[in-house]
């Protein structure tokens, strides 16, 4: 029913990646400012089950609007936050950002959705982690069960042993853990063998290849039939096309993210497509 909502809600990235190469002393210096000056901003993709359709979810997903350089992509300055140590700040920041927004629309709107926030491993090695997403979750209200720390296998957890407690520890807390980027890391396996994964996100090079690469399909195919019998759910990630769509629902993929559906939006349009969704439900309910 979402599908095809936000589509204009395009992103120009301005700064490509070469110039944030050749530039990135420069950018790391402004990105120290970001957070403060307030270019920071969050925005939301919503998750939907593949049965029905319905939103069930959403993801935060953070943008730096730079006055003069414009929308600088995460994939440019999450690296060169994590270089820095100043993810540590912008990753709270985002957290308590989408918490707060995430709780708003639960009081607005009586739905509980799951939020999913993208944790760093530079974050998950943060003594401090477990105290910051407690008092997050403290401040904003938000039922622990509700939060979802999406983690990429960009480091291997044999290098980082207390990586892997604090994310069992924030298991523990309530938390949901979702591995990201599913089957593009150099562990896989190894993560879903060690960490208190409930949900598995194939990553998007698969979900692009329905249809056109028989092996990406065969590995899509056998990392939905895994998760299930691991008793973990599964999200396809970068759903854009109905033949997507489709091949995931034959293969019973649990929820899909994803272009068809909607791209990331700002909190304002997201609310908008919130209260769309309530004004066709009361629609349906009142009818004879
Ligand atoms: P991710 O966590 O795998 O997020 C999914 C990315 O796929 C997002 O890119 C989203 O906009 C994009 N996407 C969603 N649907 C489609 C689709 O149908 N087609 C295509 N081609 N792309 C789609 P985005 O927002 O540019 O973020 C890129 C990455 O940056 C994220 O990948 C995540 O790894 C990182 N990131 C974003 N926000 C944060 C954050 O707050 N903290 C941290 N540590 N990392 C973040
Ligand atoms: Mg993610
Ligand atoms: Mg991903
Ligand atoms: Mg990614």
């Amino acid at each position: 029913a979402a599908k095809h909502l936000g589509r204009n809600n395009f992103q120009i990235y301005e700064v490509s990646p070469e110039y944030a190469r050749e530039h990135g002393m420069a950018l790391k210096t402004r990105l120290r400012h970001a957070e403060g000056n307030g270019e920071l901003r969050v925005v939301y993709q919503p998750q939907v089950n593949t049965e029905t359709e319905d939103i069930v979810g959403m993801e935060a997903l953070v943008r730096w609007e730079h006055p003069e350089l414009g929308m600088i992509s995460p994939a440019v300055f999450i690296p060169l936050a994590e270089e820095s140590g100043l993810i540590v700040s912008i990753g709270e920041w985002v957290m308590r950002t989408a918490c707060r927004q995430a709780k708003e629309w639960e009081q607005r709107y009586g739905l509980r959705l799951r939020l999913g926030v993208n944790l760093s491993a530079v974050q998950l090695m943060e003594p401090r982690l477990m105290e910051t997403v407690a008092s997050v979750l403290r401040e904003t209200g938000l039922d622990p069960t509700l939060l979802e720390m999406e983690i990429t296998e960009s480091v291997s957890i044999k290098a980082a042993p207390n990586l892997v407690d604090n994310l069992h520890a924030l298991h523990r807390m309530g938390c949901h853990i979702a591995i990201d980027d599913f089957g593009t890391g150099a562990a896989s396996l190894d993560y879903l063998r060690r960490l208190p994964a409930d949900r598995i996100k194939i990553d998007q090079s698969f979900v692009r290849n329905i249809g056109v690469d028989p092996d990406d399909e065969a590995i899509v195919r056998a990392t939905i039939e895994m998760a299930h019998r691991l008793k973990r759910a599964v999200v396809a990630e970068g759903v854009e096309i109905e033949q997507h769509l489709q091949f995931l629902r034959t293969y019973g993929c649990d929820e899909l993210q994803g272009y068809l559906f909607c791209r990331p939006l700002q909190p304002i349009s997201f609310d908008k497509l919130l209260a769309e969704r309530q004004r066709l439900l009361e629609g349906r309910t009142t009818e004879p």
